[in-house]
């Protein structure tokens, strides 16, 4: 791919946060005039500092702001954007923008209304794939009414079931049944989550597969029946069925190389026979045999997009824009050469013990850095800060990714790159924590030492496997000074400093100074 940089009309992009500064940063990169839109909550955000103009759309609830098409589309007239990314999340699925955007004629950077319309909603687009040959999990043929429903579904496909809300994202409206008896109150539930969550309580089931692993095969197309792969990515360690650690190579595709290449097959198939348009993810769940069945597909940029560009090289927002703008001449699958071995971690407002969002404001970031490393976030880093993770939004703070030659190296990377990062409430004058900020950095430093992780026995229960991930003292501090603290204090008890079992590799940092203080002696 040749890299041709011209002036390009402007590309409204109709997000926030991370992701937003992301898509304008290639943007930029290419010519195009980047144009933010934001809330009240995020009038002093960065991606509205980081674009050449700006534009406010509303209220902070997204529902009066980032999810307003008509406020969206007026914003991209009012400054001539020509385009507009949607980014993840908010409107990035929605079949009505996309017309709604050409109806203005702009140009919606993604597929086409129809694609999202055949692969946005899961039922149909698991008919849709098992038509074209793509194995789907075995499920209910359409929306159930009743437990009773799910009950006779059990009882064909045998227990474990998953039931499922239709509207569902984000792992919402999802409950795992092990007995019959379980059945009629999980439905209930799950609905009312659903309900609760989407507007739309109707549930159908599927049969829950056992050993799973989440693979994802990112593919591309080009809108005319040409589409090419860019490898998987495994999204198993998951809490709350979120992601919160992605890689690839997929370890389980590892032991499988033949699956691998029948799901490649299968991604690249699918998106030429639907004649899908630019980024898209074909998900799936492989058990611990090698079998594999499709989940859903995301018609959209994905949130861990990022390792697919360390180990191919390629930038997927590049092509996206490109592809928008009649430019792209889309490699040939050839010309993407899989290389080295990728880890991202999901930083997150949360608390590391039931994995709630804890937004607040935040005192102070030590942003990671080094070789092969990339820290996509929207938050300033420094000492004093004024930034604030809004309780409006995705808690989440930043992702962290690594490359390496190999896993084993993309892992050690990574534990450095998190032992180097720090990110605090602020402090009163005396040194007390105040505000509600909690993170999961504490977390996912022990998760890089977990050895589960570390070995790639990446299940989708790792975290449940592995209580000692969430359970001990380490893990309930809000800020490492505390458990620097600690562990210091501990020295001077002359107790041991052990790591709980199950969680090897190099020393927590907390307990590295441990060896510090020794090294002074
Ligand atoms: P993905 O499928 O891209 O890996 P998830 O499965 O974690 O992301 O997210 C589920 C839904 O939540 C998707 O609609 C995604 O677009 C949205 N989402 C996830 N993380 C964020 C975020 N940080 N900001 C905005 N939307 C997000
Ligand atoms: P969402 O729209 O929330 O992303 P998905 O259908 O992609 O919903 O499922 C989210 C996660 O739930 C998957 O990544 C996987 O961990 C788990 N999951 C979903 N379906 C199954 C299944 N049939 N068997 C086992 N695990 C599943
Ligand atoms: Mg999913």
């Amino acid at each position: 791919m040749k890299f041709n940089y011209k002036k390009r009309e402007p590309v409204l992009i109709a997000n926030r946060g991370e992701i937003a500064i992301r898509i304008a940063r290639t943007a930029k990169m290419l010519g195009f005039q980047t144009v933010a839109v934001f809330s009240e909550a995020d009038r002093f955000s960065e991606h509205v500092k980081f674009c050449d103009r700006a534009e406010y759309i509303g209220e902070s609830e997204p529902k009066n702001s980032y999810l307003l098409a008509d406020k969206i589309i007026a914003a991209a007239k009012k400054h001539g954007a020509k385009y507009v990314h949607p980014g993840f999340g908010f409107l990035s699925e929605r079949a009505h923008f996309v017309e709604a955007c050409e109806k203005a004629g702009l140009v919606f950077v993604g597929p086409t209304a129809h694609s999202m319309n055949v692969m946005g909603d899961k039922i149909t687009a698991r008919r849709t794939v098992e038509k074209l040959e793509m194995p789907g999990v075995p499920g209910s043929p359409g929306a159930i009414k009743d437990a009773n429903e799910a009950l006779d579904f059990a009882r064909k496909v045998k227990l474990p079931i998953l039931l499922k809300a239709t509207a569902g994202g984000g792992g919402k409206g999802m409950r795992r049944v092990d007995t019959e008896e379980e059945i009629p109150a999980a439905f209930e539930g799950a609905s009312r989550e659903a309900l609760a969550a989407f507007g739309d309580g109707s549930m159908y089931v599927e049969k829950y597969i056992l050993e799973p692993h989440h693979v994802e095969i990112q593919v591309f197309g080009d809108g005319k029946g040409g589409a090419i792969h860019l490898g998987e990515r495994e999204c198993s360690i998951q809490r709350r069925h979120q992601k919160v650690w992605e890689e690839s190579p997929s370890p389980i595709l590892e032991k499988f190389p033949e699956t691998r290449k029948k799901m490649q097959e299968a991604a690249v198939r699918v998106s030429r026979e639907i004649k899908y348009a630019g980024a898209g993810t074909f998900e799936f769940i492989v058990d611990g045999a090698g079998d594999w069945f499709f989940l859903e597909m995301n018609t959209r940029l994905q949130v861990e997009h990022p390792v697919s560009e360390w180990v191919t090289g390629m930038d997927i927002v590049e092509l996206q824009l490109l592809l928008a703008a009649g430019e792209l001449e889309l490699p040939k699958q050839e010309e993407i050469i899989l290389s080295g071995s990728s880890i991202e971690v999901r930083i997150y407002a949360e608390d590391p013990h039931h994995f709630l969002p804890a937004p607040g404001k935040i005192g102070k970031i030590i942003q990671p850095n080094g070789p092969f490393l990339r820290w996509d976030s929207a938050y300033e880093t420094g000492p004093v800060l004024q930034s604030e993770v809004s309780m409006f939004y995705d808690p989440m703070i930043a992702k962290l990714s690594v490359w390496g030659r190999s896993r084993d190296e993309a892992v050690a990377r990574m534990r450095v790159a998190l032992d180097e990062l720090s990110i605090e409430a602020p402090k009163t004058a005396s040194g007390e924590i105040k505000g509600s900020l909690k993170t999961n950095v504490a977390f996912l430093r022990k998760l890089v030492r977990c050895t589960d992780a570390v070995e790639g026995n990446t299940t989708t229960d790792l975290i449940p496997r592995n209580p000692s991930l969430t359970t001990d003292e380490i893990s309930k501090e809000v800020s490492d000074e505390t458990a620097i603290a600690l562990s210091l204090l501990r020295l001077t008890e002359g107790s041991e400093a052990t790591v709980d079992s199950g969680v090897q590799g190099a020393p927590v940092s907390n307990w590295n100074q441990r060896a510090k203080w020794e090294s002074l002696r």
